[in-house]
């Protein structure tokens, strides 16, 4: 594979530096990553700035244990294999989502998992300061060596909470999220630090995030759901929403224009035997019930 070379200087983590909070007092953070007011000091593992506030729930510690042993992605896995298992991700994001995108500036890509999404943007728009960030450090360096694997770079990597945001106000041009929000345990809070580190008129995109009713909602969350089983067995959240209430979220949190795009198109999913039956089969019931009543995954697209 053919490495990047851009066509002017790369956008540098100096720029980033200068914007960092520190997550336990929202105070700046210094070039000697030292928190100016609490005087934390924070530390880099391998690429990775480490600035994950001092007190984190439970379910967001589990996430980093899992990402440690998940059987295709985890620690001592090759990066080829990671990338492999994220095939119908990365198909359905290049072929649907990726043309019709067009970024400069700042962007963020929130519990970036294995950093797929982020070498991808920043090998179609080198110019945009690309930033990939998720509470586990370990997925971010298994996300390292994918995006040297994919010929791309990534300006930063930062392991933070996504209800804590450690970037100051107003600084993303654009972030985006593949499967993220629906692991938060408080929706809310992610969406709305989503909207302040975005700047005015700077957009959100979050695909493939789960929709359903309340009854097909309650057996994704429970034991007998594959997302129900994960849940459980790892201690980490996979919660399910209304289309509806995934819309009513970023409403709340002062976004304008959300457009939440419903979506079952079963060629996305052919490499497993049962969503692409069921999503075939959804193309026969009425279009309200879907994402309402019945699961599919949901694109939610945002201005702030
Ligand atoms: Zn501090």
């Amino acid at each position: 594979m053919e490495s990047y070379a851009g066509p002017g200087p790369s956008a540098s983590t100096d720029g980033l530096s200068a914007h960092l909070l520190c997550p336990d007092c929202r105070h700046r953070i210094g070039a000697d990553l030292v928190c100016t007011a609490c005087t934390r000091k924070f530390s880099r593992q391998g690429s990775t700035i480490v600035l994950l506030p001092s007190r984190l729930d439970a379910s967001k510690t589990h996430e980093e244990e899992t990402w440690r042993v998940l059987p295709h992605e985890g620690e001592n896995q090759p990066a080829w294999k990671a990338f492999l298992h994220k095939h119908n991700e990365v198909f359905y994001f290049t072929e649907t989502i990726l043309p019709h995108l067009d970024l400069k500036g700042n962007v963020l890509e929130i519990a970036s998992g294995s950093c797929w999404a982020s070498a991808l943007l920043k090998q179609r728009f080198p110019v945009v300061q690309m930033v990939a960030s998720d509470v586990s450090p370990t997925a971010l360096k298994k996300g390292e060596s994918l995006v040297q694997l994919l010929g791309s770079s990534v300006d930063a990597y930062v392991a933070c909470d996504l209800e804590n945001l450690p970037f100051e106000d107003e600084y993303f041009d654009f972030v985006f999220g593949s499967a993220a929000l629906h692991h938060l345990g408080a929706l809310d809070r992610g969406v709305s630090e989503v909207s302040r580190v975005l700047k005015r008129g700077g957009r959100f995109l979050g695909i493939l995030e789960p929709a359903s009713g309340p009854f097909f909602g309650s057996i994704w969350e429970s034991k007998v759901g594959l997302a129900g089983q994960r849940a459980h067995e790892h201690g980490i959240h996979e919660a399910m929403y209304t289309a509806n209430q995934w819309r009513d979220a970023f409403e709340r949190s002062g976004f304008s224009a959300v457009e939440v795009v419903r979506e079952w198109d079963w060629r996305y999913k052919l490499t497993h035997w049962l969503p692409p039956m069921y999503f075939r089969a959804l193309e026969f019931v009425p279009k309200r019930w879907i994402g309402n009543v019945l699961p599919c995954s949901v694109n939610i697209r945002a201005t702030k």
